[in-house]
């Protein structure tokens, strides 16, 4: 299948099943089904639907040969981050380790972080923390960033630019750290073509001319190994080798050559049965042609940090150019293609054979890494250091017993010393590089034999070796002696620089700073009490700022709920008010006194009865008459008894006008309540004027709010809506 071929479901299941049981498929079938419900009605940038992006992420997965589980989790991949699915759902209707995988790729929530950069991190640190657990969850996400980056024409620019180089500094050298070469390739190419379009195009266009050229010349080459491999009664399948097009930018750039002074643009592999035989056909080969001196290098019996293996000669070919040559076995081919991905893959029916030693040590170098890693909580400088240790060229030096040291490059003398020791590291005071001093900063070089002096004496390290030294190893071994040393200090400092943060996102120490608030950020970072989190900031083990970040989330949510509320309390106040002027305060309340006319009579306040209520008069001196509710306890004293006058409600009249009634309502302090409560009065065509709202410990919240109504019929209809409020407890009527 071309590479720009759209699969569909159909092809993934034809794909699958010549591998997986008819379960496995059930399994997958039930994925893509429950990935396309989910993102219904979403659309990718291109104006596609979006299911059509999942359903690539698991075609790339099935080309790869992977489990049930990881196609399973390349569908849902993006679900929980962009759908209302949660993990808790794909763990029900899936299995525990796909809602892990979909776990491993899903970005962080909604926490707020100082910039995108930090956020990008944190993103990064927890798709590699969960990788180390499961590396099937980097598979996962390479899919996902291979679909993204053919696709990557709908983004604008910036974003096209970002998304390239982003993948050029991770993603392609994560995948060549995992051998997973065809995705590398492919990463790359397209990464240069966003990043570099000139010089993208320009290789493109050379390699088109020559094209023909080298297409007959290679096929002279095969023609000519073939006839001397069928004399030596050897197997093999021969083919030109493409060549992809960013090692050859890489190569005019790095080595200032020009196109055609690139070896391997002629290029023949020949893959055989037996190890043996990759030996024997390069006898033929260096028979045939003369080598070039300096360019054989045997990679099965050195195999590459990656497990890469073959064997690799560039010969004077038969026009006098450089002919480059790979000799490898079908299984050396398979991992030399995908890597760590060869370990779940099922090529013609049976599994490769990745034996699960090998494949355990393919994945050490990472797994250490990450241990290292531990110490660090910084987000961002964790992602520094692990560029440094993971995706930069290797140097490797000698200890003077002749073991060879592999360390990232640029590495200095005590980037080895902590490699080989931490109290070595400790105890350094200077270094022998090749059998002469060197200073502590010399950048070692590949076949340096390094020895490193120590003294019973030293001090231990100083601050400045945090600036010398390259590796996270080294670093964090050097701030775990500067902890131990001056841990009250760092207490003190660490603390000071949190409370320090906090007030520059305008909050109070005093306020953020509770017990329950420390333990629950401590314990997030790994750590087992507040001093040791202060500590680590004072030996910049992690940032202030993220401590910060983290203690203040949720003051500030709380604040901007109570912002939130206090806005719409604050509209509804508004609006209550403008109509308020208009309709009310008229004269005419619509209450008949019994055979008086033109007396004053006026509403009481205290328990502002409505039509439909049992009503009473009560005269009061020198302010004419007052009605309240019969029930009312202000007038129930022998002595207001006395000054009762029969009233009564104007029946036809009082739909035209409006009584205010105060109800309190009582319920579950939650978000949203005060709003769906204002909603179902708004919904009922009843007008508001007065709301105000109170919680208590109890998370009890108590809402008092004042409306207009026509009669106590339309109360009762208001009350039974408020009622059927989730959370709703009470609601009552109040008198004051
Ligand atoms: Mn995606």
């Amino acid at each position: 299948m071309a590479k720009s071929d759209i699969m569909t479901i159909d092809n993934i299941l034809n794909k699958a099943s010549q591998y997986l049981t008819e379960e496995d498929a059930a399994f997958i079938r039930k994925a893509y089904e429950f990935a396309e419900k989910a993102h219904a009605d979403q659309f990718r940038k291109s104006g596609e639907p979006y299911i059509i992006h999942p359903v690539q992420v698991a075609g790339i997965l099935t080309e790869l040969g992977m489990d049930a589980e990881t196609i399973t989790g390349g569908f849902l991949h993006d679900v929980v981050e962009d759908t209302d699915v949660t993990l808790e759902a794909i763990e029900e209707v899936f299995n525990h380790e796909v809602a892990m995988l979909v776990d491993g790729v899903t970005k962080l929530g909604k926490i707020k972080y100082k910039s995108k950069e930090a956020q990008q991190a944190e993103n990064h640190r927890k798709m590699f923390v969960a990788m180390a657990k499961d590396i099937r969850v980097i598979l996962i996400k390479l899919a996902d960033r291979l679909h993204n980056m053919r696709t990557l024409k709908h983004l604008p620019p910036n974003k096209q630019r970002r998304i390239a180089n982003e993948t050029l500094e991770i993603f392609a050298p994560l995948a060549h750290r995992l051998g997973i070469s065809t995705i590398k390739w492919e990463l790359e190419d397209i990464a240069l073509r966003y990043l570099n379009p000139q010089q993208y195009y320009r290789i493109v266009q050379l390699m088109k001319q020559k094209r023909e050229e080298r297409e007959s010349y290679i096929k002279e080459v095969i023609e000519e190994v073939s006839k001397q491999l069928k004399e030596m009664n050897i197997k093999a399948e021969l083919s030109g080798r493409p060549k992809h097009l960013y090692s050859i930018y890489r190569k005019m750039v790095k080595q200032h050559k020009q196109f055609n002074e690139i070896y391997d643009l002629l290029a023949v592999r020949i893959i055989v049965n037996s190890i043996k035989d990759c030996y024997a056909v390069l006898g033929i080969i260096h028979t045939c042609w003369k080598p070039m001196p300096g360019r054989f290098k045997d990679y099965i019996a050195m195999p590459k940090p990656n497990l890469y293996q073959s064997l690799h000669t560039t010969v004077i070919g038969p026009k006098g150019d450089p002919l480059e040559v790979q000799i490898r076995t079908k299984e050396m081919h398979e991992i030399a293609e995908y890597g760590i991905a060869a370990h779940w893959a099922y090529k013609e029916g049976k599994r490769v054979n990745l034996d699960k030693q090998s494949f355990e040590e393919k994945l050490t170098w990472f797994r250490e890494i990450l241990e290292w890693q531990n110490d660090t909580h910084d987000a961002e400088e964790f992602m520094e250091s692990l560029k440094v240790d993971l995706f930069s060229d290797m140097v490797y030096v000698f200890t003077p017993k002749g073991d060879v040291i592999e360390l990232p490059s640029g590495s200095v003398p005590l980037d080895f010393a902590y490699k080989i020791h931490t109290e070595i590291g400790n105890k350094t005071i200077g270094a022998k590089v090749n059998g002469k001093m060197e200073p502590l900063d010399y950048k070692l070089k590949n076949g340096d034999i390094v020895e490193v002096m120590t003294s019973k004496h030293s001090y231990g390290p100083s601050q400045d070796w945090l600036k010398i030294t390259q590796t996270s190893q080294a670093k964090n071994k050097i701030k775990q002696f500067f902890k131990k040393q001056r841990r009250e200090e760092n207490i003190l400092k660490g603390k000071e620089a949190v409370d320090k943060e906090i007030r520059n996102l305008n909050l109070e120490p005093k306020e953020v700073l509770t017990q329950e608030n420390l333990q629950r950020v401590y314990e997030k970072y790994n750590f087992s009490n507040a001093d040791d989190m202060y500590a680590a900031v004072g030996y910049q083990g992690i940032t202030a700022a993220s401590i910060a970040t983290r203690l203040t989330e949720k003051i500030r949510q709380t604040k901007e709920k109570q912002q939130e509320l206090e806005q719409t309390i604050e509209e509804v106040k508004t609006d209550v008010k403008d109509k308020k002027d208009k309709k009310l305060n008229k004269r005419d309340i619509g209450v008949k006194v019994e055979g008086v006319d033109n007396l004053l009579v006026r509403l009481s306040k205290c328990c502002n009865p409505v039509p439909g209520d049992d009503i009473i008069g009560y005269i009061t001196k020198g302010r004419g008459i007052s009605v309240h509710r019969k029930d009312c306890p202000n007038v129930q004293t022998e002595e207001a008894r006395e000054r009762f006058l029969h009233v009564e409600w104007e029946n036809n009249r009082t739909e035209q006008k409006q009584y205010h009634v105060d109800l309190e309502i009582s319920g579950y302090d939650r978000r949203g309540l005060v709003n769906e409560v204002l909603q179902a009065i708004n919904e009922t065509k009843t007008n508001i004027t007065y709301v105000n709202g109170r919680s208590d410990r109890n998370k009890m919240a108590f809402i008092q709010i004042t409306i207009l109504i026509h009669n106590t019929r339309h109360l009762r209809k208001i009350v039974e809506r408020i009622k059927q409020i989730t959370d709703v407890y009470t609601v009552k009527r109040t008198i004051q």
